[in-house]
């Protein structure tokens, strides 16, 4: 089982298709799967996602903390500039 924090959306970054999962209770991960890792918010280290695959975590997925508010996406690598 692995931890990984999730990144910021950037500013002005348009959204892909799909929504943004808002976690309404800051003690549940919003997702829950069978995968090896657990996703954590970038600003307060709150779990939400637990246990996914990380072929689940696309950049599609955006994370609205329930804690602190910060809307993180999965996908870390960042575009060629
Ligand atoms: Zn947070």
């Amino acid at each position: 089982m692995a931890t990984i924090t999730m990144r910021l959306i950037r500013d002005g970054e348009v959204p892909f298709d799909g929504g943004t999962a808002i976690q309404d209770d800051p003690e549940r991960p919003v997702f829950r799967g069978n995968g090896p890792d657990d996703y954590v918010c970038v600003v307060c280290g709150n779990v939400l996602a637990a246990a996914m695959q990380p072929v689940q975590m696309t950049k599609k997925v955006r994370v609205r903390c329930g804690r602190c508010s910060t809307v993180n996406v999965a996908v870390t690598e960042e575009p060629a500039a």
